[in-house]
């Protein structure tokens, strides 16, 4: 009798520490299933053709670069909130910036604007040298917080006004621009390689702006305009200019 009230708390035991483990399986298993149908429908299903971008986004956990009332969401066609009023971009739109960047293993990038941290993390999986900067210290911290946790020690973060850009690791093979501006920061032109790429939303901060792409010819940015997005402000130095 003992020994079957002894068997039967060790199978209790054994039964109370899997459940939890099978979750975390489980969990796991949707959210690959869920970033899959993404990159079939939202990316492939819209032109996207990189393997490298690709294959990135079939590995991001972009479901934890978002506050844990929305992860059921991560993998939606749309862009979502994330802290302080600001929008992780929709999937699609990561994807086309960071394919139009043409990166190789090995090059140099740099982002202005990272957000949540989740485009970094993207840049990550193509190459090993990704600069990012972030305007607010709260978004900032808590990027580097969970690229950290994340392993992505690829990936350095600085808190600061990108409008200048990162001289310190210039030059740059490519930029991107994660926010919306009305002119194209001088000192990311000059910090850009020449033949490097820089995509950037240009236009009217508060509507629409042109998603352009910005390649350096003789020294000269010469653009070209790739569709309509809605990104939020640049904030910082380039209002200063703007109203000057
Ligand atoms: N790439 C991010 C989303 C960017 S949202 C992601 O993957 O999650 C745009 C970000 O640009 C916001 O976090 C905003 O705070 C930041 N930003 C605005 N003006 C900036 C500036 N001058 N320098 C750096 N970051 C800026």
């Amino acid at each position: 009798m003992r020994k079957y009230v002894l068997f039967r708390v060790f199978v209790g035991i054994v039964v109370l520490l899997t459940i939890p483990f099978l979750s975390i399986c489980d969990e796991d298993d949707v959210y690959s299933r869920k970033r899959e149908m993404m990159v079939r429908t939202q990316l492939q299903g819209r032109g996207i053709k990189d393997k490298k971008v690709l294959d990135a986004m079939r590995n991001v956990p972009r479901h934890l670069f978002v506050r844990s009332n929305l992860r059921s969401k991560a993998y939606n066609d749309y862009p979502l909130e994330i802290d302080e009023g600001q929008t992780i971009s929709q999937p699609y739109i990561v994807a086309m910036m960071t394919q139009s960047l043409d990166l190789e293993k090995g090059q140099k990038v740099l982002e202005i604007g990272t957000g949540s941290g989740y485009q970094a993390a993207v840049l990550a999986h193509i190459t090993d040298q990704v600069y990012s900067i972030e305007i607010r210290e709260k978004l900032a911290k808590k990027a580097e917080a969970t690229l950290k946790k994340l392993n992505y020690d690829q990936v350095q973060v600085k808190w600061s006004d990108g409008y200048f850009g990162w001289e310190e690791n210039a030059p740059f093979d490519a930029i991107i621009v994660t926010c919306a501006a009305n002119h194209i920061p001088p000192p990311l032109i000059k910090q850009l390689k020449e033949g490097g790429k820089l995509i950037i939303p240009l236009g009217s901060t508060l509507l629409f702006q042109s998603l352009t792409l910005v390649t350096k010819t003789e020294g000269k940015p010469k653009t070209k305009q790739l569709l309509d997005v809605r990104f939020v402000p640049m904030v910082g130095e380039v209002r200063k200019e703007n109203s000057e």
